[in-house]
């Protein structure tokens, strides 16, 4: 059977002003899945990260590991471990690689950091051979994998991604997705945002569809690869 819930979104709504961009979105996911959010510009996939680490104010409700996350304020879903990359990836490009991974740390103490840090490098041994070497200056693909780390830094449940491929060559995509499966064999359970349907659907176990801030469908990763009218608009036909 599937397992239980680490994250239920139940009709989620989220206004910018008069805008509404997220228009009652309800996705499940799964404890150690991928969950893709597949979507075309404007469709509402960074609204809903947004809205699912508390930045933005909205109406529905949210559950983590079968606890309402009402009220509760971005810092403490960050310490209970739900952790974004998000799509700017926000990294502090004349800090060297090192002490940007340090700023992700979630513990205070030096010796718990310490380790939090030699298990990114482990993981990303490119890091570590560039630890010194300035954010700003690292490839796009580094630069993905060093947001990923930062984020991995907090330890996360739940690690939120949004758009990792964005603006990177096709040959790096896969190797930032092989990432993403890599951290779910470690049990990280990973809600994907992706433009690129076909990469992301590859590598997940269920996916939805989001269009002008409603789901327009869902199911099975594999399923929805199958999907007809899903490959006319979104896999390239
Ligand atoms: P993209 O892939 O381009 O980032 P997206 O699917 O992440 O798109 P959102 O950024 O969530 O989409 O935007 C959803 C809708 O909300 C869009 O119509 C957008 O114009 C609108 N929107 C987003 N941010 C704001 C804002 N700060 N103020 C007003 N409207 C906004």
């Amino acid at each position: 059977g599937t397992p239980p819930l680490l994250l239920d979104v139940r009709d989620l709504h989220t206004r910018y002003g008069r805008v509404e961009a997220l228009g009652g979105v309800s996705v499940q996911v799964p404890q150690g899945h991928i969950v893709s959010v597949i979507g075309a510009n404007g469709a509402g996939k960074t609204t809903l990260m947004n809205s699912i680490m508390g930045v933005l104010p909205s109406r529905g409700e949210l559950l983590y590991a079968g606890e309402s996350l009402r009220g509760v304020p971005l810092e403490a879903r960050v310490a209970r471990g739900i952790s974004l990359v998000p799509e700017r990836r926000d990294l502090f490009a004349s800090m060297t690689v090192a002490d940007n991974l340090q700023l992700g740390a979630y513990s205070r103490r030096r010796e718990a950091w310490r380790l939090d840090l030699e298990n990114v490098y482990a993981r990303f041994p490119r890091l570590h051979e560039r630890r010194t070497q300035l954010a700003g200056t690292l490839s796009g693909g580094e630069q993905q994998m060093l947001a990923i780390g930062r984020a991995l830094m907090a330890r996360p449940r739940l690690l939120l991604l949004d758009e990792p491929s964005l603006g990177l060559a096709p040959l790096i995509v896969r190797d930032i997705l092989r990432i993403v499966q890599g951290l779910r064999e470690g049990g990280v359970t990973v809600l994907l945002v992706e433009q690129n349907a076909r990469a992301s659907l590859a590598i997940s176990d269920e996916a939805y569809v989001l269009e002008t801030g409603q789901v327009k469908l869902h199911g099975p990763a594999a399923e929805l690869a199958r999907n007809e009218a899903l490959g006319a608009s979104y896999l390239g036909g």
